[in-house]
């Protein structure tokens, strides 16, 4: 069942977008090597009770933690634990904020300190090709259009694997309802997509191979290569004329930004 949403429910998904998106840009300032991700994942949730969210993931299908944190060759749903990560590694951390009845969705994946060029590339890759499947989530184009667009940028043009067993999804009053939004596929194939959707894109894009297995977690999606994987997710209004992103990205990246440079003026005065 796929449900159109009001101009007012989408303002409220909207809240419940930006709550996410200032968690993760919290999480931006707080990240450096030696943190551990459950020290991540209790800043997360204490910023979002803080701000009256509940945090969606916590208890959802017995998932024991508020965001999914995934380092390196994990893909999503990693278990935040503590570990301490270390310069080079990459962090994808997905959360989620339930607020006045709906849910909001977002994931972006850090870079810990300088990374190699190829991880470098990844994560950059991979963001782009958010940007690409959010740019065909209008009015009456298909989710399959999304869907070629992730995977022929990724898979096609750079030889990455994208993973099969995991999609996007509708969102609303539920985290998950439909459609699935998948990340690989034909265009001009799946729903046609109208005024109203509201749909979380996410490219879960592994450096190497496609192929993924569970971790004795039963949570844990990890490449079966070994090599790292990247994941960035926006919350999308389907409008029109142009996609109307509900989560946003921009606080992350300035804080990203700012941190790398702080980082940059520390090791040119050693
Ligand atoms: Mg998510
Ligand atoms: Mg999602």
């Amino acid at each position: 069942m796929v449900y159109y949403k009001t101009t007012a429910e989408i303002e409220l998904i909207r809240k419940s977008c930006l709550l996410v998106s200032a968690t993760l840009a919290e999480v931006a300032n707080f990240l450096k090597p030696g943190v551990t991700t459950l020290q991540v994942d209790i800043l997360a949730e204490k910023f979002i009770r803080d701000h009256r969210g509940v945090p969606s993931f916590k208890n959802y299908k017995g998932f024991p933690f508020t965001c999914c944190i995934s380092v390196n060759d994990a893909v999503v749903h990693g278990f935040p634990n503590n570990n301490a990560l270390k310069e080079g590694d990459i962090v994808s951390v997905d959360a989620g904020v339930f607020m006045n009845g709906f849910h909001g969705d977002s994931a972006y994946t850090f870079a810990i300190g300088e990374l190699k060029p190829d991880v470098k590339q990844l994560l950059r890759v991979t963001k782009e090709s958010l940007y690409k499947g959010v740019e065909k989530a209008v009015v009456n184009n298909r989710v399959g259009d999304i869907a070629y667009a992730v995977q022929e940028h990724t898979e096609r043009k750079y030889g990455y694997g994208v993973v099969r067993e995991l999609v996007g999804h509708g969102l609303g009053r539920q985290l998950h309802e439909d459609p699935q939004v998948p990340n690989f596929g034909k265009r001009g194939t799946g729903l046609k997509m109208k005024e109203g959707l509201v749909i979380a894109i996410e490219p879960m894009i592994n450096m190497g191979r496609k192929d993924v297995y569970y971790d004795d977690d039963g949570w844990t999606v990890r490449t079966k290569d070994g090599k790292p994987a990247a994941h960035y997710e926006h919350t999308v209004c389907i409008q029109k004329d142009r996609p109307l992103i509900l989560s946003s990205f921009t606080d992350i990246e300035a804080n990203e930004k700012a941190n790398s440079n702080l980082d940059a003026s520390y090791s040119s005065m050693s």
